[in-house]
């Protein structure tokens, strides 16, 4: 259930990108299904055997600026990771009510900010296909920080990047390990982004306040 959100006491909207705006069943499909198959074919492997190679090699990575780092798993993979992305770039899709979302926060003068552990290179990709990057005042790749949304450091760089207020802020993002991290650092107002992709079930919190789509907080 949602909380209503005071829109008037907030100035600054920070918003993750995969999951929240846009559906993650691009990542999923590229990490699950596509990597996987053409890392089955290079290494002359079954794509159950490379699956599982794989899952275990992101695993070990999890949460750290190599996980976000596509330039890093082109060369662990020996795959060109960018040129794969842009095979499947007719499945990334904005997640419904997204944009008119980000037009009423334009037209009530909020600053908009995307904080994202995405590659910059990823970004490019995806705001070529879905034409959201002129909605946002700023784009903050962690990599561009040194350290993921995950950790306390993240959101101390960001702070001083983007001068936001953390009273009058509000984050949302499908990842709940990013919000308890944001919500340590002291950003007041926090949602869940609970349906990720549009092929797999709501994710589940019971810390946080949670939409299932945007048009909740219109
Ligand atoms: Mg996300």
């Amino acid at each position: 259930m949602l909380k209503s959100i005071p829109f008037d006491e907030i100035k600054y909207i920070l918003l993750d990108m995969d999951g929240t705006l846009l559906d993650l069943y691009f990542d999923d499909y590229f990490w699950g299904h596509l990597v996987p198959e053409k890392y089955a074919e290079k290494h002359n492997m079954t794509f159950g055997a490379a699956k599982e190679h794989l899952f275990s090699t992101y695993k070990s990575h999890e949460k750290t600026l190599n996980w976000c780092d596509i330039d890093f798993w082109s060369k662990e993979l020996h795959l060109d990771i960018p040129a794969l992305k842009e095979q499947i770039r007719h499945l990334i899709e904005v997640h419904p009510h997204v944009i008119d979302f980000l037009k009423m926060m334009r037209q009530r003068r909020k600053k908009i900010f995307l904080l994202t552990n995405a590659h910059f290179k990823t970004v490019k990709i995806k705001f070529n296909k879905t034409q959201i990057g002129k909605y946002f005042d700023e784009v903050l790749c962690s990599f561009n920080v040194g350290y993921p949304k995950e950790y306390i450091e993240f959101w101390r760089g960001a702070e001083k990047k983007l001068k936001f207020e953390k009273e009058r802020s509000l984050f949302i993002d499908d990842t709940e390990d990013v919000l308890k991290t944001a919500r340590d650092y002291g950003i007041k107002y926090l949602i869940f982004k609970a349906k990720a992709s549009s092929k797999a079930e709501p994710k589940k919190t019971n810390e946080f306040n949670t939409i299932h789509d945007f048009r909740e907080l219109m």
